[in-house]
């Protein structure tokens, strides 16, 4: 391989947005053959809003109040819809969030859960009335998170984010460029897979833990395939740093783009087929 043509390769590559942190990275993204992709924030916009909510004031007071402790996503979606609501938020005595799950606080002298069927089973909240509901919700591509306050179900919150305008073009032509395109996230599997039928993708791994994302790629690799992954967020980073080629959304967190061997600027999902399209010109002029 020729010093100057991987200079000139990652050049072009930087001029269209797509910042390689060494030639080698190049190099390697020519052999790639599978594309492991985040939902949240990397398929989708990472701006999620709340479309349902079918409990009462006081559990959605109690419910944005715990919320408020959260830095995830989904909790600024319910923290930004009880504020619309005109909701008087009340100061937590004790807050934790559970990775892969939800939060846990205590408020008011009441402890208030908020999280996925795994935190509700946990907890042994009873959900099974509201089971059909969560999973209509999930069909149409929404997150269900369920409410529960002392001990008890209250109400189900679903929001949802939307795809980027031009994430199904750039799954389309990573297939045509021959490569396995799958999804990871640790949404559930029902409103994963809705969220990939939208953008083309057949291949889904859902429900998986944060400490967990990294374990699938290195499962993948362990399959014989070279793999690139592609994430924004902190919970993505062991598994960008393990893929044979870390890619980060641009507007992701610092840690990710730490992580990874490549930026991809603005988050604009079409830079990958690029970025590939640029590795295999380079390797051509080399060979
Ligand atoms: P993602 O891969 O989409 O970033 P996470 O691993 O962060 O997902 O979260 C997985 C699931 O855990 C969410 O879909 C949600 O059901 C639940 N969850 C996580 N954080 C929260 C929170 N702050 N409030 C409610 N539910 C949460
Ligand atoms: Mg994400």
């Amino acid at each position: 391989a020729t010093p100057t043509s991987i200079m000139v390769g990652t050049g072009r590559a930087a001029e269209n947005g797509i910042l390689f942190k060494g030639g080698e990275h190049l190099e390697r993204t020519h052999a790639l053959d599978t594309i492991v992709l985040d939902k949240t924030g990397t398929i989708t916009k990472g701006q999620p809003e709340v479309t349902d909510f079918t409990g009462d004031k006081e559990a959605l007071q109690l419910l944005a109040s715990a919320e408020k402790g959260s830095e995830h996503p989904l909790a600024e979606a319910v923290v930004a819809y009880a504020t619309e609501k005109g909701i008087d938020f009340l100061e937590a005595d004790r807050f934790r969030a559970i990775p892969g799950h939800g939060i846990e606080a205590e408020i008011s002298g009441k402890s208030i859960l908020v999280g996925n069927r795994k935190l509700m089973n946990e907890y042994d909240i009873e959900i099974a009335d509201a089971e059909k509901q969560a999973e209509n919700l999930e069909t149409a591509g929404k997150t269900a998170m369920f409410v529960a306050v002392d001990g008890t179900f209250r109400g189900i919150v679903a929001v949802a984010d939307t795809v980027k305008e031009t994430a199904a073009e750039a799954i389309r032509q990573l297939k045509e460029q021959g490569l396995e395109v799958i999804m990871l996230t640790g949404d559930n599997e029902r409103t994963a897979k809705a969220i990939a039928k939208q953008v083309g993708i057949g291949q889904v791994i859902a429900q998986v833990l944060p400490e967990e994302k990294a374990d699938k790629v290195k499962e993948l690799q362990l399959q014989g395939k070279k793999v690139a992954m592609v994430g924004d967020g902190i919970n993505d980073a062991p598994a960008l740093a393990v893929a044979d080629i870390g890619i980060a959304i641009g507007t992701g967190t610092e840690v990710a783009i730490e992580a990874a061997d490549v930026t991809i600027l603005g988050g604009e999902l079409l830079l990958i087929p690029k970025a590939i399209n640029i590795s295999h010109a380079t390797m051509k002029n080399i060979r």
